[in-house]
């Protein structure tokens, strides 16, 4: 009787694995960061370790200073994507966009790590208007790197004019941005990306996507990247939360689409090499 009743608890702990292991769709993320107040409370390995446990299996990483970035990538070079942020402080962030230092910082960090691509960076407005970006974007060109810009509306607009052919995905979808400039922008470009860390508006008050960005996700699902966005020390303490609100709003679209913005895309803006 008792072998009997276990057996059948195993029976039922297999089923719900089952399930929640196709529930578990498997995410390769574009926004994840490793800043220095990281490092010693979440060591390299332990941090990857994290990501995995979610089912998070490659990872776009940035970091203030960016050597967090190469850590990560030291650690294992499959999974972890370095982004080069052309800024090295904290402080640095808030003038890094008008530094006549800024070109040079960013060939000679170049010659270190296989960076494969620049940010996430932030820059506003008239902010990304300036010839120390456009140094950058010759860099980029150069290099072949995709941006990653944490922008506004006016900044976005002054990134891909000066950016064009080249790959760029705006962190955050733009944040508050309404969705018919999101619309224009991925008419008009299409090396326009857009990456949906912290996006708002995607939900009704039921947490269900709603029906204008259904529609958008579904049309242009080869213009979409997830991310978890770890800048701070509780967004990696809360990454299994922020994974499951992810993925409650992806298995609300068909999987094919699902599969694209979770993963697809992303590795084919960066193949593995
Ligand atoms: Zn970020």
């Amino acid at each position: 009787m008792k072998h009997r009743r276990i057996f059948f608890l195993i029976l039922i702990n297999l089923f719900v694995g089952m399930a929640y292991a196709e529930e578990n769709i498997e995410i390769h993320d574009a926004h994840i960061h490793y800043d220095d107040d990281m490092w010693k409370a979440l060591p390299a390995a332990d941090a990857l370790q994290m990501l995995k446990d979610q089912n998070i299996k490659r990872v776009l990483v940035s970091s203030t200073p960016t050597e967090g970035a190469a850590i990560l990538y030291a650690q294992d070079s499959d999974m972890v994507i370095p982004m080069l942020r052309p800024y090295d402080s904290w402080r640095h962030r808030y003038f890094w966009y008008k530094d006549p230092e800024l070109k040079n910082y960013l060939l000679s960090q170049l010659k270190e790590v296989p960076y494969r691509g620049i940010g996430e960076f932030h820059v506003f407005g008239k902010n990304a208007d300036t010839v120390q970006i456009e140094e950058m974007i010759q860099v980029a060109h150069e290099y072949k790197l995709p941006l990653h810009a944490h922008t506004d509306l006016e900044g976005m607009t002054i990134l891909l004019q000066k950016a064009q052919g080249l790959v760029v995905m705006w962190a955050h979808g733009g944040g508050d941005v309404p969705v018919k400039y999101l619309r224009n922008f991925l008419e008009e470009d299409p090396q326009f990306y857009i990456e949906l860390s912290l996006r708002e508006g995607m939900l009704d008050e039921n947490e269900e996507l709603t029906a204008e960005w259904k529609q958008l996700l579904t049309k242009y699902h080869t213009r979409f990247l997830t991310g978890m966005d770890t800048y701070k020390p509780s967004r990696w303490a809360s990454l299994p939360e922020t994974a499951f609100e992810t993925r409650h709003w992806l298995k609300q679209l068909p999987e094919e689409i699902a599969a694209d913005i979770a993963r697809h895309n992303l590795n084919r803006l960066f193949p593995k090499q």
